[in-house]
């Protein structure tokens, strides 16, 4: 079995990014309604807000005074600061893998500019903090979302040390004429059978040839029938995603995996992913598969 890291404020649940179909408190009370907190390899952190100074690093001075008007920004520094506790505890070794419920996303931001239900960049931040504090340099973003991730690929576009697979269906142009091969767009499923197929395909291959040091998967569940992104997905594929990722970050970080979700889409699709990622990343086996 593997140690998990559960990284939660109530902040990211109360606050929420209110016009999507979020549900993160619901997804993580449904982490207490199966008890995974008596497990003795499962453990809840609830992170400090992140420090400015941090955001400065990746975020203009201009950006962060208009996230601080946005009504988000206390749920910003919440969602950002799980993700550098969760590395924290991984690469400290406290935890084996993490999974951080946020109540916002950070994939659509760049440097200077946010929007789509992201402020402060959840991917770029924990990078730099990981980079500086622990002296990582090579990490691969899984990022199967529907939408394709603009700003940290924006960020990152000169950095050869950040592999960054982007599942947002290739329709921004990266795909085959990216300048690099670090940062790829990839195909959606239209069913779970194909996405899954999808991800084995793509994923583990890449990783194993980049050797990235820790694995980041940005799993959205906006890809969800009942959410509101390409709506094909049920909530059984996720658990199969999860088998596949951390199977390969096993294999090629000795398990360093930390998964960042906004909980987009309701209650009951959250309410069934979640506790079986978690399942997955403690390595109980409690959910047969269906
Ligand atoms: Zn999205
Ligand atoms: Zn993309």
């Amino acid at each position: 079995m593997k140690r998990t890291g559960i990284f939660y404020h109530e902040i990211c649940g109360r606050k929420a990014y209110s016009s999507l179909a979020m549900s993160v408190a619901e997804g993580f009370e449904s982490l207490k309604k199966e008890n995974l907190f008596g497990e003795p390899n499962i453990s809840l952190f609830e992170p400090n807000p992140a420090p400015e100074e941090l955001i400065a690093k990746v975020h203009t001075k201009d950006m962060i005074e208009r996230v601080r008007r946005s009504g988000y920004y206390e749920t910003s520094l919440y969602s950002v600061g799980g993700t550098l506790l969760a590395i924290e505890k991984v690469l400290t070794k406290e935890v084996d893998n993490a999974l951080v419920f946020g109540g916002v996303g950070g994939h659509h931001s760049d440097r200077n500019n946010f929007g789509g239900g992201c402020f402060f960049n959840t991917e770029a931040i924990p990078i730099v903090y990981a980079r500086e504090k622990f002296g990582l340099k090579r990490f691969a973003v899984v990022d199967t979302d529907t939408h394709h991730a603009n700003g940290t690929i924006d960020i990152f576009k000169d950095d050869e040390d950040l592999l960054y697979i982007c599942f947002c269906g290739g329709y921004w142009g990266f795909g085959g004429r990216a300048k690099s091969g670090t940062k790829v767009c990839l195909p959606h499923g239209a069913s779970d059978e194909e996405e899954i197929e999808n991800v084995r395909r793509e994923v583990p291959k890449r990783l194993e040839e980049f050797k990235p040091e820790l694995v980041y998967w940005m799993l959205g569940l906006d890809t969800h029938k009942d959410s509101y992104g390409t709506r094909k997905l049920t909530e059984k594929c996720y658990p199969e995603l999860a088998k596949i990722i951390k199977e390969s970050a096993d294999k090629v970080c000795g398990g360093k995996l930390v998964v960042f979700n906004a909980c987009n889409a309701p209650a009951h699709v959250t309410e069934y992913v979640m506790p079986r990622i978690v399942d997955c990343l403690a390595e109980l086996g409690r959910y047969p598969k269906e």
